[in-house]
């Protein structure tokens, strides 16, 4: 391929992915607003249709503010590429007088620190400006900058170790040094996996052990019913940031741990909190989890291997807007390719993104119906039916939007699947 060949389908992959989230959000902004007026029927009787309204205003400011995200986020990459800065940037770290690993540690460092910069505002707004005007938002601005600075350390030291091992490895391991970068990929994961409950997460919420009553005993009986074995139950003020509510397990083998949010358990009944628990239990039993995670290890070793050859080829560089005097210098330094390839690779995936959706939206059927056989689909139904409502979830989204973006099915269509399921009507 020539530079000039690549650095085309690069714009035309870039207009593509813009073109097609841009066309997706305004098909889902017309759908909502068209079915804004009253709650569809199946929901009338326990969704009122002021409810409604706000959910469907929600989902519009949402859409709106995420247009002109989408706007500045391309035009940062092609200033970033095709514009030039980053073979500025190339410029600037290889004359520190620091040893080369350290020149590319910075090079992603400075990437890093542009993209997080950027996107800093459109978090702001987000928080400040629409969570706060649908009445969502608990966090004060104080909790906003704590947790950027936490966010930032954290990153910094689980980050800055794995950036050095693995530009040492694309130096220093030869041919194959892909096969040794995904080992440490894959070690690196899992140790996320481990500090994420017992260090990670406590460093942003308090956990407190699920206190004893009817909803802990459901709970109980539920995971000795199911053969599950869990290191503990455990409730997240999830209430100091948002009026959101989940809940979620974490980590693996048995040092698992059970998650709800202090606004989830305050709005279901015990019988919800069940159904809830027992469809994400589902996800564990079927086997959903360690799919996934067998999905990302192949898809991480072939993301790699082709990294390991678009370094080789002189026409990656050049067409991503590397000057020819500077290419002879990037393709010395593995920082510039694995900049490059973080920074491209979501143009050219982003296709792919209805495929991730689809298998996501069918195992959530899949632990929609184990939930039904091991606790109440009735209950499941009341309480997803609360979940939307507090979340303000449209009940009536675009089926092409849905369809790309959606990793759980639209309401509608998941309760008329568990309502099928259940013994007896449901809401009862
Ligand atoms: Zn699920």
């Amino acid at each position: 391929m020539t530079s000039s060949a690549f650095a085309v389908l690069f714009v035309v992959a870039v207009a593509v992915t813009l073109g097609l989230r841009l066309w997706l959000a305004a098909r889902q902004i017309a759908h909502v607003r068209a079915h804004r007026v009253a709650t569809p029927a199946p929901f009338a009787a326990r969704i009122d249709d002021a409810a409604h309204r706000k959910a469907a205003d929600y989902t519009v400011a949402k859409q709106r503010f995420g247009m002109i995200e989408a706007g500045i986020d391309t035009a940062v990459l092609l200033l970033l590429t095709e514009g030039g800065v980053l073979g500025w940037l190339i410029a600037a770290t290889e004359s520190l007088a620091t040893p080369p690993l350290v020149r590319d540690v910075l090079l992603l460092c400075a990437v890093g620190l542009i993209a997080g910069v950027v996107s800093l505002p459109f978090s702001w707004w987000r928080t400040f400006r629409i969570e706060e005007r649908f009445g969502f938002n608990r966090t004060t601005l104080a909790t906003w900058l704590g947790d950027l600075a936490k966010g930032i350390a954290v990153a910094a030291v689980l980050g800055l170790p794995l950036a050095f091992v693995v530009l040492w490895l694309m130096r220093s391991a030869g041919a194959y040094w892909w096969v040794f970068a995904w080992i440490a990929w894959m070690a690196f994961q899992l140790l996320v996996l481990v500090l994420y409950p017992t260090v990670i997460a406590p460093l942003f919420n308090r956990f407190s052990p699920l206190p004893a009553g009817a909803a802990r005993e459901r709970i109980e009986r539920l995971l000795a019913r199911c053969g599950f074995r869990a290191s503990g139950l455990f409730v997240m003020d999830g209430s100091k940031r948002s009026g959101h509510g989940n809940a979620y397990f974490t980590g693996f083998g048995r040092a698992k741990r059970v998650v709800f949010f202090d606004t989830l358990l305050a709005r279901l009944a015990p019988e919800e909190i069940e159904a809830v628990l027992a469809h994400e239990l589902g996800h564990f039993r079927l086997r959903h989890v360690v799919k996934r995670v067998v999905w990302s290890a192949v898809f991480s070793l072939a993301l790699l291997a082709l990294l390991a050859w678009l370094a080789r080829m002189a026409w990656f560089y050049a067409g991503l807007g590397i000057a020819p005097d500077t290419v002879r210098i990037a393709m010395t330094r593995p920082g510039v390719a694995l900049a490059l390839f973080m920074l491209v690779l979501p143009v050219f995936t982003f296709v792919l993104a209805p495929l991730a959706a689809a298998y996501s939206r069918r195992h959530e059927f899949e632990a929609d119906a184990f939930a039904a056989a091991h606790a109440s689909a009735g209950a499941l139904v009341a309480a997803l039916i609360k979940l939307y409502e507090d979340n303000a979830a449209t009940l009536t989204p675009d089926p092409v939007h849905s369809a790309f973006y959606d990793s759980h099915p639209p309401t509608a269509i998941r309760v008329a699947r568990l309502s099928a399921l259940a013994p007896s009507p449901a809401g009862t």
